[in-house]
């Protein structure tokens, strides 16, 4: 029988409704093809929109329902001119981090052959690492409780960075299980790097010792250490040295857009934020107001943290069905990316976002 499973939906703001229609219509494609499981969205209010119009961010209905739900996909939230009293931005997909405990954001930086990256690779190289990045603490502990000026004194603002035993404990067993879980497939070599500035902070010592002692209790995999200003160099001149990475909340932050550069830009950049429980599943990219309502926005980095999301469900419910559309779904945007059909303008294209969408479907069922 096959294995159902919800996922609750927020399609959020900008371009994100444009960017979530042609994504659900490609998943329920994949699911109505499959006798191995069975998905069904229930689409949810939340964002800037929402706000503006009735004063919440994020309905306790909605967070009801994503609390159900098997799995959470996102598109993008927040709106630049929409903001709360205290002048921050509506982002409820960081409160569903932090409410969710969403420790573990997952992105994937993935350049094959013919993949469109500003970097000149040699000859027969590709790319394929996972930038880790907690997602609850670090520098965003603060985040909307920091001092402002006035606070301490007029002259200056103060924010925390925090660093915990329970959540690196959790974060570095998860980011050693990817790495195991990766080298099983024989997709690589099974290494884990702790990127920090250990040498400087001692908040990042501690998360550094944290990582030693985890790296412990997996001699079969390797570990390694690097410091974050030394990495955004190494991902621009050696990306394929990295296999899994693991690093603190604004370090990853950073770290992910340029890891998104890397590959043809945020447009190409999927991600997932996970928990021992939950997962939220969403591009890397904003709401991208600029580009709203006209039919630009490309719909691949939704349509990969579809993939990602299915991945999840089907490693947790051992539906091995789920990860076989995962890829086949990340084998159709390479192809249309190697063979530069359907691309969006990002990508120097001329394609709709309905198009390249609709682009990815045909490539699936042409090589069912
Ligand atoms: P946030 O702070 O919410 O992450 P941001 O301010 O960093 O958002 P984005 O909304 O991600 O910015 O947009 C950055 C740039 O990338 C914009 O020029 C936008 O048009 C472009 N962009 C983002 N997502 C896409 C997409 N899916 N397709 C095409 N262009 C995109």
């Amino acid at each position: 029988m096959a294995k159902a499973l919800s996922v609750a939906v927020f399609d959020g703001d900008g371009i994100g409704p444009e960017i979530t229609a042609p994504t659900l219509d490609v998943l329920r494609q994949l699911s109505n093809a499959s006798s191995h499981y069975d998905l069904s969205f229930e689409v949810l209010p939340a964002g800037a929109t929402h706000y503006a119009r009735t004063g919440t961010a994020l309905p306790d209905a909605s967070l009801a329902a994503a609390d159900k739900a098997d799995a959470v996909l996102l598109s993008a939230m927040g709106m630049p001119n929409v903001r709360y009293p205290d002048g921050t931005e509506i982002s409820p997909q960081i409160d569903l981090r932090m409410i969710f405990n969403l420790f573990a954001g997952v992105r994937p930086v993935r350049i094959g052959e013919g993949g469109l990256t500003p970097l000149k690779l040699p000859p027969g190289k590709t790319v394929d690492f996972v930038l880790i990045r907690e997602s609850t603490e670090g520098l965003f502990h603060s985040r909307a409780s920091g001092k402002a000026p006035g606070t301490v004194s007029d002259d200056e603002a103060r924010e925390t960075l925090l660093i915990t035993r329970d959540v690196c404990e959790k974060l570095f067993a998860f980011a050693f299980k990817l790495a195991g879980d990766r080298k099983k497939t024989g997709r690589s070599p099974g290494k884990v790097t702790c990127v920090d500035k250990a040498n400087v902070f001692r908040s990042f010592a501690f998360f550094r010792e944290l990582f030693d002692a985890e790296a412990a209790r997996h001699p079969d995999l390797e570990a390694d250490h690097a410091y974050v200003d030394a990495v955004a160099l190494w991902m621009v001149q050696k990306p394929w040295v990295y296999d899994v990475m693991v690093t603190e909340n604004m370090f990853g932050d950073i770290l992910s857009d340029l890891g998104a550069g890397l590959m043809g830009g945020l447009g190409m950049a999927p991600s997932a934020d996970i928990g021992l429980d939950h997962a939220v599943f969403q591009p890397c990219h904003g709401s991208a107001p600029d580009i709203a309502g006209q039919g630009k926005a490309n719909p691949f980095a939704m349509i990969l943290s579809g993939a990602m999301m299915l991945d999840w469900l089907g490693l947790k419910h051992g539906v091995s069905a789920m990860t076989d559309d995962a890829e086949r779904l990340r084998l159709a945007i390479d192809d249309l990316v190697a063979t530069q059909r359907s691309l969006t303008p990002d990508l120097g294209g001329t394609a709709t976002t309905h198009d390249a969408a609709q682009a990815v479907a045909d490539n699936l069922f042409a090589t069912a």
